[in-house]
């Protein structure tokens, strides 16, 4: 652990940490200095003093004051998801009646707060399951986007891997950083893998630590408090393991199923074309036959699959010219075809088995939100 905390006494730096027009904050002007070899170097690198820093005090929250800093800085380096750009509803093929639930049940609420109380608050956390790469992180960014909130993105089972012992910090640190950067969204992949119902005999001391500090922490989220608006989203392809206190905490669970018909061939229409600078030959009879084909393919399978595709003009143009891989323009390269995908398809297969597809509808049936 960390221990040695170096805080500047905020009176002391109090009104000062101006330099120029430009107010600079005592804690850069401290992490500066420290560069400069004046002082003991800061334990924050100055990105995450910007972030974090109140601007016109300098100082951080005070709910972060006492945290330690060695983690602090790992979450904001490794747990915020700043440069992602964001994601908009457009972006996700399908699941079209779980977007539309997601926004009245969870994004009008932190838009408007004032609006949702009572019985119209929204949930405190959200449970997404279903098969993996069908697109649970991609609406949890969508969220996180429309709301203009700060999104948190960890997977549960680095909690318990990468940072064994430092764990149980690590989600009081993420917790109090994303009340302090509110409204925030904290999405949690594999969830099971903490909230398991099921370690509860034979488990570490450290792990049930953990499991108790989560538990916790997914209490105090409120979406519709007015100073710490925190949403926590849950992803999971195990969510029977879940204990009742885990559900408890995610009172709305929503089955992200497979991509239907539709949504296969939207992806594939967003992927080719000259919108997306592939050319195609795809007739739409073609385009039928493909999304047949795919039937049990997730939206991660069918990019990998498009993929493989687009690489079979290039290969064809490679092998054409000798080894000019250089020299080969766009121009000459020839359109992609369905057999294209017919050859890709043999090595791209549905990741997904249907005997979990089921497994998945009959967790839906007895716990997800009807919708
Ligand atoms: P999950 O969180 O469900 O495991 P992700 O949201 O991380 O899956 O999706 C992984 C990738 O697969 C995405 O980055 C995207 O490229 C693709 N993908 C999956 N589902 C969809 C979808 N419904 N629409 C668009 N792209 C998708």
């Amino acid at each position: 652990g960390g221990g040695g905390q170096s805080r500047s006494n905020p009176n002391a730096a109090g009104g000062g940490g101006r330099r120029g027009q430009g107010f600079i904050p005592p804690f850069v002007n401290k992490a500066l200095a420290a560069q400069e070899g004046a002082e003991e170097p800061s334990p924050f690198s100055p990105k995450t003093l910007e972030m974090l820093a109140d601007p016109q005090t300098g100082e951080l929250p005070e709910a972060l004051q006492k945290l330690d800093p060695h983690i602090l800085e790992l979450v904001c380096a490794e747990v915020l998801d700043s440069g992602a750009g964001s994601v908009a509803w457009e972006d996700i093929a399908g699941q079209d009646p779980a977007k539309r639930l997601v926004q009245e049940l969870i994004v009008w609420p932190m838009l408007n707060p004032h609006l949702f109380k009572g019985a119209r608050a929204p949930p405190k956390g959200l449970l997404l399951f279903g098969p993996p790469g069908t697109g649970k992180t991609l609406l949890g960014k969508a969220i996180a986007s429309n709301i203009r909130a700060t999104f948190f993105n960890i997977s549960a089972s680095s909690l318990t891997s990468k940072w064994i012992g430092e764990g149980e910090k690590m989600v009081r640190t993420l917790f109090a950083v994303a009340g302090a950067l509110q409204p925030a969204v904290i999405f949690i992949d594999e969830i099971d893998s903490i909230l398991s119902a099921r370690k509860s005999d034979g488990e570490h001391e450290a792990s049930r630590r953990l499991k108790t500090e989560m538990l916790v922490q997914m209490e105090g989220c409120d979406p519709s408090s007015a100073d710490r608006r925190v949403l926590l989203v849950g992803a999971t392809n195990r969510p029977e393991e879940l204990d009742e206190a885990a559900r408890r905490r995610m009172p709305k669970q929503l089955y992200i199923p497979l991509p239907c018909a539709d949504a296969r061939r939207a992806l594939l229409a967003r992927h080719l074309g000259t919108h997306a600078g592939i050319v195609s030959a795809l007739t739409a009879e073609d385009s039928d036959k493909l999304v047949m084909r795919t039937d049990g393919y997730s939206g991660s399978d069918m990019r990998a699959l498009i993929q493989e595709a687009c690489q079979g003009p290039v290969r064809d143009a490679v092998a054409q010219k000798g080894a000019a891989v250089a020299e080969i323009a766009e121009s000459d390269l020839r359109p992609v075809v369905l057999r294209d995908f017919q050859v890709a398809a043999r090595a791209q297969r549905a990741s997904v088995e249907p005997a979990e597809v089921v497994r998945y509808e009959d967790y839906d049936r007895k716990h997800g939100a009807q919708y």
